[in-house]
């Protein structure tokens, strides 16, 4: 059973939440009609105006609150948030709620200054000054997937609001009960009407919000959804923020601290099952430390304790529904058959009930398999020995994707050389996954990976329309650029050329 609708009637139908580690049914949740969808961006319109005219100041206040309730409730959430998608109690707060608080925090504080207006003097025209002001951009649409069905949309939710704009949530029809936690911990916060929202449905759902009457998408989720949510807003010049999937890839160089490596290699492969736009999909290991690393990670990997969240007895969870579990089986039976070999793991564990599947490694892999080149999003770590850093450089390079990529090496110097080489939104030296958790890092995708940024300053901005306001410091009666144009004032700008291009090449040399 998977999470389905009743009946395939969008009047009446309904979301059936699972838990996927047992199969049991949680609860169900009445999916929004296109025509409620439409009410309620409606009625985020009308609030938008009210809201964006607060200070700062008062709208941190809101943020605080829910920040409060947050912590009011974290139990609660914990508990939601591991039933409806298997992770661990302990994943639970350390890559949802925690995460969450801490962005509360960040924006609430720094919002202000962050957007505050902009001043400055021309070079040229001395007499002008300019002014940039950062302005809510109206009704943001928030469509987020069920990876981290926490984390991710208050996250977005809460820099629109702390910017200026109402926001309309569309979450993952996976995670419909975590979405209504997130609705009541904002009641609790007693936001004004209609400042947020939540409709929840399908695609067809987040399509219709696409299809509102919104000032701009902000969506994490699949390349492949993507791409149809900027095609439908390419037809109405409608922004979009895009933060999509990933493939990638962990460089390990033969200088790299081995215990932190090995231990990174595994968690960054099988944190949250795998299913992380920033999981260790593709591990590049240098060959004079790769047997002797490649045998430490299968240790470390049978180790793993795999089973339904309960305390902090297991490690690893189930994937999330049924289509994942095939994506992810197919993906190693499409290895094997090519020539992988399987050093642990590599079935499901059809024993648990749920959908779990076994931490697997694979060795022996080549650029012909699906677990090379598309994203598992499971818990999958294919490991490819190349000859040096050159390699490994060039193959990490080697895909559609740009998200995340990794250096392991004791020199920093070294690291931050093999970074700067590295196509991808983020790099990190010596560590996995975690800067989507730090609410200040700018997080974002290159190349199919998305557009646009979230978090960090770069992320709010996102957020805001800017304005540019110009002024004379003392008008006077005309400018020499206008009417009439004369032969004395065209020697002039002759003449500011002449000076213009001299203190150029000032500048430069
Ligand atoms: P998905 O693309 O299937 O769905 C994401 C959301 O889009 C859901 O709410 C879904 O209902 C909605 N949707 C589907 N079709 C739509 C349409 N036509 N119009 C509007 N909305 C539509 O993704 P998913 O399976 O929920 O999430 C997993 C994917 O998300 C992975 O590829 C993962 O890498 C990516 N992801 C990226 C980031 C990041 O920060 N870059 C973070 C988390 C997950």
């Amino acid at each position: 059973m998977t999470a389905s609708l009743t009946t395939t009637d969008q009047e009446t139908s309904e979301i059936i939440s699972i838990n996927p580690a047992t199969l049991e049914e949680l609860g169900r949740f009445p999916i929004t009609p296109a025509s409620e969808v439409n009410a309620a961006v409606a009625r985020a319109r009308a609030a938008a105006r009210e809201w964006g005219a607060r200070s700062y100041r008062n709208r941190a206040r809101y943020i605080l609150k829910l920040r409060r309730a947050l912590y009011d409730r974290q139990n609660e959430i914990i508990n939601i948030v591991s039933d409806e998608t298997g992770k661990p109690p302990f994943e639970a707060l350390s890559t949802e709620v925690f995460p969450a608080a801490d962005l509360m925090s960040h924006y609430a504080t720094k919002s202000e200054k962050i957007l505050r207006d902009e001043r400055f003097t021309l070079a040229v025209f001395r007499n002008k000054r300019s002014m940039i002001v950062s302005e809510p951009l109206g009704v943001v649409a928030v469509i987020s997937p069920w990876n981290f069905p926490f984390s991710i949309p208050t996250g977005g939710v809460v820099m629109a609001l702390m910017a200026g704009n109402t926001v309309v949530l569309k979450p993952s029809e996976f995670t419909p009960m975590v979405a209504d936690a997130i609705r009541r911990l904002f009641a609790a916060a007693g936001f004004p009407e209609g400042v947020f929202q939540i409709v929840q449905g399908d695609g067809s759902t987040g399509a219709a919000l696409v299809d509102s009457a919104v000032d701009k998408i902000f969506f994490t989720g699949s390349v492949r959804t993507g791409r149809r949510i900027a095609e439908a807003a390419a037809k109405r010049l409608l922004p979009v923020v895009l933060e999509l999937g990933g493939k990638d890839p962990m460089i390990v160089c033969h200088d790299a601290p081995f215990e932190r490596t090995v231990k990174g290699a595994v968690w960054g492969a099988f944190a949250n099952c795998g299913q992380v736009c920033a999981s260790v999909e593709r591990l590049y290991v240098v060959e004079p430390v790769a047997e002797k690393f490649i045998s430490a990670v299968v240790d470390e990997v049978k180790r793993l304790r795999v089973g339904p969240p309960a305390g902090c007895e297991t490690d690893i969870g189930p994937l999330v529904n049924e289509n994942q579990l095939n994506i992810v089986s197919d993906h190693v039976r499409d290895a094997v058959a090519k020539g992988a070999r399987v050093l642990a793991g590599g079935r499901r564990r059809e024993d648990l009930g749920g959908y779990f599947f076994e931490p697997t490694v694979l060795t022996d892999v080549n650029n012909s398999m699906k677990v090379m080149t598309e994203e598992t999003f499971g818990p999958v770590l294919p490991i490819m020995v190349v000859k040096d850093e050159e390699e490994a450089i060039r193959e990490a390079n080697n895909t559609s994707y740009g998200l995340l990529a990794s250096v392991w090496t004791s020199d920093n110097e070294r690291g931050r050389r093999i970074a700067r080489r590295i196509e991808a939104g983020t790099v990190i030296i010596n560590d996995a996954l975690y800067t989507h958790g730090a609410a200040q890092t700018p997080w974002f995708g290159v190349k199919e990976s998305g557009t646009g940024v979230t978090h960090g300053r770069a992320g709010l901005f996102e957020f805001v329309r800017m304005k540019h306001v110009n002024w004379d410091l003392l008008p006077m009666k005309s400018n020499w650029w206008w009417f009439p144009y004369t032969d004395r004032w065209y020697g002039r700008f002759k003449t500011l050329m002449k000076v213009l291009y001299r203190w150029g090449l000032r500048k430069i040399a």
